[in-house]
Order: C-alpha cells, then structure tokens, then sequence
C-alpha cells in the first residue's frame, strides 16, 4: 500500500514527489514512456526562476528529477492504462502492474495540439514553438507567423507583437473563433496581418535547423505561396491528458479537470497539478507550484485519516499486483 503515487513526470508531478518525499511519504511516480513533459519539446528556458542564465528544458527536467530521487522518490517506467478511483485506495494500472495507494496525484498535463508536418517536429525549439510566453523573447526584431484563429493564437500574436518586426497570423478559414474583443484587438494592432483560408504546407529551414519561411496553402485555390519568417507559433489549442479519469474525477467542457480548492478534486483523496487542471497559465514554474500544493494536500488528507482505515487497507491489499 502506498502513501502517495503521482501519474506525470512534468513540473508538477517532479515538485509533488520532491514534496512528497521529504514529507517522508516514500511517493511512488509513474512515468510515461515519454517523460519529461512538454519542457522536453523546447530549447532554451530562461523564465524558470533561479537558473539566471537560464537552462536547456531537458536539462531542467533531468535536475528536477534527481532532486525528487534524492529524497526517495520511486520511479517506474510505463504508461498508465486504467485507473480505478471510487474509493480508497485507489488502484492503478500499468502494462504489467497494478500499484495501490491511499492518495493519486494527478499530473499528466495537457498535449499542445500540433499540425502533424515532419518538418514542425524536427524544428521544434529551433524556430517552431508552442509556446509564446516562453519563446517570444528568442524572436526579438524578426517576423514570425502565428497558427490558428482562437483566443490563443490572438492572445500570442498580440503579445507576440513586443517583440516581432511582424506577426502574420495563418488561419485555416476567413472568420476568427477567437472572442470578438480578442479579434478587434488584434485587428487594430499595426504589427498583425493575417492570411485567410490558408493552411501550413511546410516549415522550410535554412539546412541548418534554423526556420527561415513557410509555404501556405490556399484552401479555397489550392495556390502555394511562400513566406518569409524566422519564427513559428502553433496556437491551435491543448488537450488536457483526462482520457483515463473520465467519468472518475470531475472534468470541464474541455476536459481539463475541475479543481476543488487548492489541488483538491471532486474525488476525495485524489488531486490534480499542472497543465492538466489549468488551461490558462500553463507554465513550468506554474505547474511546479500547483505539483507543491498537491503533495501538501495529499501529506495534510492522510493525516486526516483515522488510523484504523489505515490499517484495514493495509490488511486488505498488497502494493502491487504484477501480472
Ligand atoms: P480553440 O478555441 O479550440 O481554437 C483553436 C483554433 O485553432 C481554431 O481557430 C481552429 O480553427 C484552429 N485549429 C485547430 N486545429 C487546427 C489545425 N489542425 N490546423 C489549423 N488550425 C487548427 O483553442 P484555444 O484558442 O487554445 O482556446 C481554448 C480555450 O481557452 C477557449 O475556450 C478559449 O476561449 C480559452 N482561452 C481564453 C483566453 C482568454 O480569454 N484570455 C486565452 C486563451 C484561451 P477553427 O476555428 O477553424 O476550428
């Protein structure tokens, strides 16, 4: 029976373990086969506080994880396929294995949705970025594009305009989703143009893994049309990591999951940190707070429990099934 077991290796699921485990509650930490989170996708991080020159996001990821370890953190590798949260404890599962814990903390994240080109995936971080708020700086006086037509791509083109010689904004039809004030926004401002019916055919490179254009698709003519950027934005929305908890913990509209106050959630004993309950800050040092938070939670639940539900679980289940 485990104290604590945390699903996620980002921000917040490291800081929760590095919490967790200096509040001597030996957590358990599942890691996907792609750990890291979405810091693994960038370069340069120079807005994670304390690394003043900042620090490469793998590199960050790899720190953060020997720190959690130190204080004994126990990782296992594999994605979660099944959870089982009606009451405590609670049951998950992997490939192989079913752990059991007293507390969940939930930290998968959120995915940024991606065009799906080869060539985004191999310059991301060299040039294509998900993330404005992180990269905007990178692009001082150079004119970049902008991916999508919601209140992301608005809010980043917008903000993205301190910093660029010229945003273009490509969207894949003629009217904005974005909200009208968010569109009137951008409308008015002297840097912003935008590129109508148009869809990314290609990111181009300079040979050496450096963005240097786009081409552009006509949607409606099928006309190809090169432009020339050294940055580009893909703001076409995220999706949270919730498929497993559907249904289990409550989610909102857009599946992210409903916090309770603090990094409670509608199921008692389980608690979110991260992207994965927050659509709207979505940074690194974000996420390591809420992971915090999380952890002081779940040390302050277990406390709460009287000692003999303790032990009846305790005699109940073994830590782990394997198959
Ligand atoms: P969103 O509202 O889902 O908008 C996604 C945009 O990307 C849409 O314009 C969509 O085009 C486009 N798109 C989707 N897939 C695409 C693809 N494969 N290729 C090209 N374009 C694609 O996502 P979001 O802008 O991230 O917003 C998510 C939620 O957060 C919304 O509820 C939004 O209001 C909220 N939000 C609020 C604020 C704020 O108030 N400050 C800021 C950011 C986000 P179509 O329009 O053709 O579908």
């Amino acid at each position: 029976m485990r104290q604590v077991i945390i699903i996620g290796s980002g921000p917040a699921g490291l800081t929760a373990a590095l919490y967790a485990a200096r509040a001597n509650l030996s957590p358990l930490l599942i890691e996907g086969l792609e750990s890291g989170g979405q810091l693994m996708l960038t370069t340069a991080v120079e807005n994670y506080p304390g690394f003043r020159d900042g620090i490469m996001g793998p590199d960050l990821m790899a720190e953060m994880r020997a720190q959690a370890a130190r204080f004994g953190t126990e990782f296992v590798t594999g994605d979660v396929t099944g959870v089982e949260l009606t009451q405590p404890p609670f049951t998950v599962t992997t490939s192989d294995t079913a752990w059991r814990g007293r507390s969940l903390i939930i930290a998968t994240g959120a995915s940024a949705r991606l065009l799906g080109l080869p060539s985004e995936r191999a310059l991301m971080g060299h040039g294509v970025s998900t993330c404005a708020t992180c990269d905007g700086y990178f692009f001082r006086d150079k004119p970049i594009a902008v991916v999508g037509g919601g209140d992301s791509a608005m809010e980043e083109a917008t903000f993205l305009t301190k910093f660029a010689s010229h945003v273009t904004v490509v969207h894949r039809r003629d009217t904005l989703r974005a909200s009208k004030i968010m569109q009137e926004k951008a409308f008015r401002n002297p840097k912003i143009s935008f590129e109508w019916d148009a869809a990314v055919h290609d990111i181009t490179d300079t040979g050496k893994g450096v963005v240097d254009g786009i081409v552009l698709r006509n949607l409606k003519t099928g006309a190809l049309k090169s432009l020339a950027v050294e940055g580009v934005f893909v703001a076409i929305g995220h999706t949270p990591n919730t498929g497993l908890f559907k249904g289990q913990v409550e989610l909102d509209a857009n599946g992210y999951i409903v916090p309770r106050g603090g990094a409670r959630t509608s199921a008692a004993g389980v608690f979110a940190a991260g992207d994965v309950q927050d659509h709207v800050y979505r940074q690194a040092i974000t996420a390591a707070g809420s992971g915090c938070m999380a952890a002081i939670d779940a040390e302050r639940y277990l406390e709460s429990l009287p000692e003999s539900d303790a032990a009846a679980e305790d005699a109940a289940a073994p830590s782990a099934v394997t198959s």
